[in-house]
C-alpha cells in the first residue's frame, strides 16, 4: 500500500514554476524603476511568505533605496515567525554607496532564502553580495529566469563605473 506523502510546511520548497512566476513579478518591478533610477540599473524585487508575495520594491532615484531595501521597507517591521524568501533580478549590492549595502540589509532583515536573476558585473559586487548572504547561512540560488532578466537588464549593466548607487 502506497504511503500518503507528508507535506511539512517548514521544509516545503518553492517549485521551479513558482520560482519563475516570482522572478517574473520581480522583473515587472524592475521595469517600474525606469527611468528614475538612471544611471543605476533598474532592479526589481519581491518578498514571498508562505507562497504569497507580501512586498514589492524597485530601485528609486539615485540616493533613494534600491529595490531590496524598498521591498523591506514595504514589508514593515513587527514580529513575524514565517520564513521570508526574496526574489531579486540582480545580485544585491555588497558595498555602501549613497545607500547602505542591500546584501547586509537582507542579512539584518533575517531573510532565509534569496533567488537572484543574475550576478552583478560591477567589480565592487561581482559575487561579493552573494558571499555576504551565504556567509550567514542564507540559501542563495542564482540564475532564475536569467535569460529574460539579462534581456532586460544587460543594456543597463554595461558601464558600472557610471553608477552613483
Ligand atoms: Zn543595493
Amino acid at each position: 500500500m502506497a504511503r500518503t506523502p507528508v507535506h511539512r510546511h517548514a521544509t516545503m520548497a518553492i517549485t521551479e514554476r513558482d520560482q519563475q512566476l516570482f522572478m517574473t513579478a520581480a522583473l515587472d518591478e524592475s521595469r517600474r524603476a525606469l527611468p528614475a533610477c538612471r544611471p543605476n540599473p533598474p532592479v526589481g524585487c519581491v518578498i514571498v511568505r508562505d507562497g504569497l508575495i507580501v512586498a514589492r520594491g524597485f530601485t528609486g532615484e539615485p540616493g533613494q533605496p534600491h529595490a531590496e531595501a524598498a521591498a523591506l521597507l514595504a514589508l514593515g517591521g513587527g514580529f513575524d515567525p514565517m520564513p521570508l524568501t526574496m526574489f531579486v533580478t540582480l545580485e544585491p549590492c555588497a558595498f555602501d554607496g549613497r545607500t547602505p549595502s542591500c546584501a547586509r540589509g537582507i542579512v539584518a532583515a533575517g531573510i532565509r532564502t534569496v533567488y537572484v536573476g543574475t550576478i552583478d558585473p560591477d567589480p565592487r559586487n561581482s559575487g561579493a553580495g552573494i558571499e555576504i548572504m551565504q556567509a550567514v547561512g542564507i540559501e542563495v540560488r542564482v540564475g532564475v529566469l536569467e535569460n529574460q532578466v539579462l534581456e532586460f537588464l544587460s543594456p543597463y549593466l554595461l558601464r558600472p563605473s557610471q553608477r552613483v548607487t
